[in-house]
């Protein structure tokens, strides 16, 4: 089996996570993607991410008629703040051996991993998937993004190297990075909190089922 960890706070979950997914899932050929809602997300304030229980809902919701996707509550069944580590080893110990885990995340999010909890037995122990958000970088035609090749190689190790055959960077004692690239959807939870915010509508930014749902629980008011 090939598994992708995709976590984020899903604050709400929207059509740019869900279609990266999708796409992700077809380009590694992946079984199976779990999207992973934080519990306490170490990096944002607490006054702004609603319940966890919506925010699980909602992925509930989005996810209902797409097949390879699912919802794991890992992170939110731990106590305290979520770390990536501990969810990479919760799901090596539970899925048989010979099960290809990757991790997925967002240029933006792997541009801060160096500080992340124990990120560089991260980097050795899964590999990961990095995928583009609008406005970060350019096409991976002219190459890897240039704010990756220079963060990588600065902030991780001098080791890596890319390698254009495979899209991915290299280095010795660390799982390969891979670089790939997802239709450019500039949508984010954030903008999405503020149009609530300002009585603008999110039609087609989020599922409809997590519009509805939104609306009718007022929250992000
Ligand atoms: P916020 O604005 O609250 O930070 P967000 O839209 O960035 O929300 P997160 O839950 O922080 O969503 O992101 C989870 C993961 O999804 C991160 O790895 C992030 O880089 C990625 N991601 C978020 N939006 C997109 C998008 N439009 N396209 C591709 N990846 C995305
Ligand atoms: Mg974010």
């Amino acid at each position: 089996m090939r598994i992708g960890l995709f976590g984020g706070t899903f604050n709400p979950i929207h059509l740019g996570h869900l279609r990266a997914a999708v796409e992700v899932r077809e380009g590694f050929e992946l079984d199976e993607v779990f999207l992973i809602p934080a519990a306490l997300p170490p990096h944002k304030r607490p006054g702004e991410v609603v319940a966890a229980a919506d925010r699980l809902h909602m992925l509930n919701l989005a996810l209902e008629d797409i097949s390879g996707l699912e919802v794991s509550d890992v992170e939110l069944n731990r106590s305290g703040p979520s770390y990536t580590i501990d969810t990479v080893h919760h799901f090596k110990a539970k899925l048989p051996d010979k099960t290809r885990l990757h991790l997925i995340m967002g240029l933006d999010a792997f541009l801060e991993i160096n500080t992340w909890k124990s990120y560089e037995e991260l980097l050795a122990q899964i590999p990961l998937i990095v995928i583009n958000r609008p406005k970060a970088g350019s096409s991976l035609d002219e190459g890897p993004w240039k704010i990756m090749d220079e963060y990588i190689t600065s902030k991780l190790s001098a080791d890596y190297a890319y390698s254009p055959a495979r899209s991915c960077y290299l280095a010795k004692h660390k799982q390969p990075v891979y670089v790939f690239e997802v239709t450019a959807l500039d949508i984010s939870s954030t903008r999405i909190r503020r149009q609530i915010n300002q009585g603008r509508s999110i039609e087609y930014l989020v599922p409809q089922k997590v519009a509805k749902f939104i609306r009718s629980k007022g929250i992000y008011l």
